[in-house]
């Protein structure tokens, strides 16, 4: 009978608590979000808000965001109006690098670190040794704590390197009159990559960005 249908538990909750839930789904997945309102599709109303865009897992498009040069427009839009940090990071990534926009990349980047995003605050941090603004770079990779532990800048870096495949990046002019002029002051394992102690640990991951290795 038309209008007779039985109501979910979640239908009956007020919206703002349905809100709530899905926000929380959607920071495990885009999947989990979609399984949930083909279960209780009338769900859909209270999913296209900002809260819920600003928790959205998007990790498959930071892992290539070449794939979301053409692909996944609305949805990028949304997320980075809801000031989801991933989006961000996505959104540097192509500018920065493939549309070679870097201010505009900077800025986004910029966001998605100052959130504490990791994969962000490593790719800015090494940008900003890059370009000279070595206090700020060194904040940046303080924060992953790599005096306590080098593991997790390093696994930030294997991840960003994994973000940047197929796409476009160039190694700028300016990047290498930074390079040269760092190198000139480490008097420590300059020639081995794999030693670093407290000096060489900024130049080493300089050397890492500048050459992507
Ligand atoms: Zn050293």
């Amino acid at each position: 009978m038309a209008g007779n249908r039985d109501l979910s538990n979640l239908e009956l909750m007020p919206i703002d608590m349905q809100t709530e839930i899905i926000s929380r789904v959607a920071r495990h997945s885009r999947r989990a979000v979609r399984n949930l309102l083909a279960a209780v599709p009338p769900l859909a109303r209270s999913t296209a808000v900002p809260i819920v865009y600003r928790n959205l897992n998007i990790h498959p498009l930071t892992v290539h965001p070449r794939a979301a040069l053409q692909r996944y427009q609305s949805l990028m839009e949304n997320c980075l109006a809801s000031g989801n940090l991933q989006a961000h990071y996505v959104r540097g990534i192509q500018q920065y690098f493939h549309h070679q926009n870097v201010n505009g990349g900077l800025l986004h980047l910029q966001i998605a670190a100052e959130g504490l995003y990791e994969k962000a605050v490593y790719l800015y941090g090494v940008i900003m040794l890059a370009k000279g603004e070595t206090a700020i770079g060194q904040a940046m990779l303080d924060t992953l704590g790599w005096r306590q532990s080098k593991n997790r800048a390093d696994r930030c870096w294997r991840r960003v390197k994994r973000s940047l495949h197929g796409i476009r990046v160039t190694r700028l002019e300016s990047y290498m009159t930074v390079y040269h002029n760092t190198r000139e002051t480490i008097a420590c394992h300059r020639e081995n990559i794999h030693e670093r102690c407290d000096t060489c640990y900024y130049y080493k991951k300089l050397t890492k960005f500048v050459y992507m290795m």
